[in-house]
């Protein structure tokens, strides 16, 4: 039966490894990897033999480039045609331990096991450096069944020896009281779960930056990485803020530091290519793409080239202030390829729009962009909450968008409490797209699930 070496996880130097040695390391992994998924799984061995590729023609990472991506679309196909876990899952049953579903709002959730090989993994991650301790207590704000990261994270912190307390099924006002009454440590939450929160305690009259919160995470949508967020969840919770980041696909993979938003992925747990979303070619630190992860030390459903569809750069720098010196990237997760909107020959992220709206402290958290029209004149609507205009709300607004993202968009300034509200563990969605005709999408990946 096909196997993996056993690798050390919990050593804090897999971090720091001199370039070299990283490299080094991630080869020997490749091929092992390589050689394993070829053995022990249809899928792999399918996709190898359709382009005359054998296991020994990988010798290092300037091979990676010749083994094919894997698309969830695939993913999906195969779980479908091979229910309930594919014919990509390369362990024993008798090993597997536990169970996620991806989050994706349409399609076909995938189905992703871990073995108690994996599992621990994931929790040697957590603790190779740790962030709390005995002593410390950690409110888990959104709901964690079924859910990677903070399941994981909710492991990961009992086994480092914090209290941790599972809120998600708690009203928000019932949280607000937990707050008050155990003073934690640390909070995790979705960014616009937490700026909501805020909200509620603020009804409430407590006062969260009064509650000795040292430490605040934000999970499943970026947070930490766009600075006017930052800014609002460190001054409403008088907290340090930062990042979590994983996928159910692949592993929790990591987060940004005390010098840095910049997400760390753990460079001795995956590979990070930055590939053209429509080539597919490598592109160079710096250079924004889509984001493709190999995983090389998983043994259940391990992904060779995995294509996230998410957007972001590497750092140029070879190392971060804390020492850190696998892949990061810059400015974490800078949009979806999916939902890239395509205005007027250029590419928008919402996260850009973001950006400008959490800038103006006169506006509420919640935000919608609107696109309408038709294809030949579509037009770009951003929607948002304040109480009045006063001053040229609107105007300065259109000058900052215009400034920050190059495009004409008019500004509707609601009533506050007229958009949705963000839910726990619930990723907001943000554009709503009313073109008669939506213009065919550039990227090439054609007719995923999402
Ligand atoms: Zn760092």
């Amino acid at each position: 039966m096909a196997r993996l070496p056993e690798y050390a996880v919990l050593d804090l130097k897999l971090e720091r490894l001199p370039s070299e040695a990283l490299l080094n390391l991630q080869a020997e992994r490749l091929r092992a990897m390589v050689r394993y998924v070829y053995d022990a799984t249809p899928f792999w061995r399918q996709k190898f033999e359709a382009i005359n590729l054998v296991p020994d023609d990988i010798e290092g990472l300037a091979d990676l480039p010749r083994i094919p991506f894997v698309t969830k679309q695939e993913l999906q196909d195969d779980q479908a045609a091979n229910p309930p876990f594919g014919s990509c899952s390369a362990s024993p049953p008798s090993t597997w331990t536990r169970f996620m579903a991806t989050s994706g709002t349409t399609g076909r959730p995938l189905r992703r096991v871990f073995s108690a090989r994996d599992w621990q993994t994931v929790l040697d991650r957590f603790q190779r450096n740790p962030v709390l301790g005995p002593g410390d207590t950690a409110v888990i704000l959104g709901p964690i069944d079924g859910l990677m990261g903070p399941m994981a994270g909710a492991e990961g912190l009992a086994r480092s020896g914090a209290l941790v307390v599972l809120a998600g099924l708690y009203p928000s006002r019932t949280k607000v009281e937990l707050i008050r009454e155990l003073r934690p440590t640390a909070l995790s939450g979705s960014a616009s779960y937490l700026l909501h929160l805020a909200n509620v305690a603020t009804e409430m009259g407590v006062d969260l930056t009064a509650q000795g919160i040292k430490g605040v995470l934000s999970v499943g949508e970026p947070g930490a990485a766009v600075p006017a967020t930052r800014q609002r969840l460190a001054e409403r919770y008088g907290a340090f803020v930062n990042d979590g980041y994983g996928l159910t696909e692949l592993f929790p993979l990591g987060g940004g530091c005390l010098h840095s938003t910049a997400l760390h992925v753990a460079s001795d747990l995956v590979i990070t290519e930055i590939v053209d979303p429509e080539s597919g070619q490598p592109l160079p630190p710096g250079e924004p793409g889509e984001i493709v992860y190999t995983n090389l030390i998983g043994d259940t459903q391990p992904l060779l080239r995995y294509r996230t569809r998410d957007i972001g750069r590497l750092e140029t720098d070879a190392a971060c202030a804390c020492g850190f010196t696998g892949a990061r990237l810059a400015l974490a997760i800078e949009g979806r390829v999916d939902d890239m909107i395509w205005f007027r020959g250029a590419n928008l992220f919402p996260s850009a729009i973001e950006a400008v709206v959490r800038g103006f402290a006169e506006l509420g958290d919640e935000y919608r962009v609107v696109v309408a029209g038709d294809e030949k004149l579509p037009t770009l609507t951003v929607e948002v909450e304040a109480a009045d205009d006063g001053e040229g709300l609107a105007g300065r607004l259109i000058q900052a968008l215009q400034a920050a993202v190059g495009v004409g968009a008019s500004v509707e300034i609601l009533p506050p409490s007229t958009l949705p509200q963000a839910e726990a563990n619930q990723k907001a969605r943000r554009v709503v797209d009313r073109r008669k005709s939506p213009p065919p999408h550039p990227s090439p990946i054609k007719g995923e699930g999402e």
